[in-house]
């Protein structure tokens, strides 16, 4: 693309490029392990932004790409929260409990052991691997 930016003031170019207010621009996104609901493969996408650490998670329906947070969550969501905001879609989930800690935990990331369900997002695999 050619934009038509005097040679004479690379200062001003510079500082053009630096206005990006901090927390203002995705610079990466990174899809977690995807899972299915009901025939749809859902994923978090983690959010990394420009100039903050703070990043930001939003639920995504793979099958159509839509965007199901509202409004991101600050860290990784628990599968409870996962649950609520896929209701609030009309996607009537439900939640099993954790047989280690007692969380509530979608049956669809989690995993099946001889005796329950085992979270992801409470107790994920290193728990998972310990006891096996
Ligand atoms: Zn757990």
């Amino acid at each position: 693309m050619h934009f038509d930016i005097p040679l004479t003031l690379p200062k001003v170019v510079i500082l053009m490029g630096n206005s990006s207010r901090p927390g203002s621009i995705v610079i990466r996104e990174i899809d977690h392990t995807p899972f299915e609901v009901f025939g749809e493969q859902h994923v978090v996408r983690e959010l990394i932004w420009n100039g903050i650490a703070a990043r930001s998670f939003d639920l995504v329906r793979l099958t159509d790409g839509a965007v199901l947070t509202d409004e991101s969550f600050g860290e990784y969501p628990t599968d409870a929260q996962i649950a609520e905001t896929l209701r609030d879609h009309g996607v009537d989930v439900e939640l099993s409990v954790c047989m280690f800690c007692g969380e509530e935990v979608l049956p669809a990331t989690a995993h099946r052991r001889r005796n329950g369900w085992v979270g992801n997002s409470c107790c994920r695999d290193d728990r998972l691997r310990a006891t096996e």
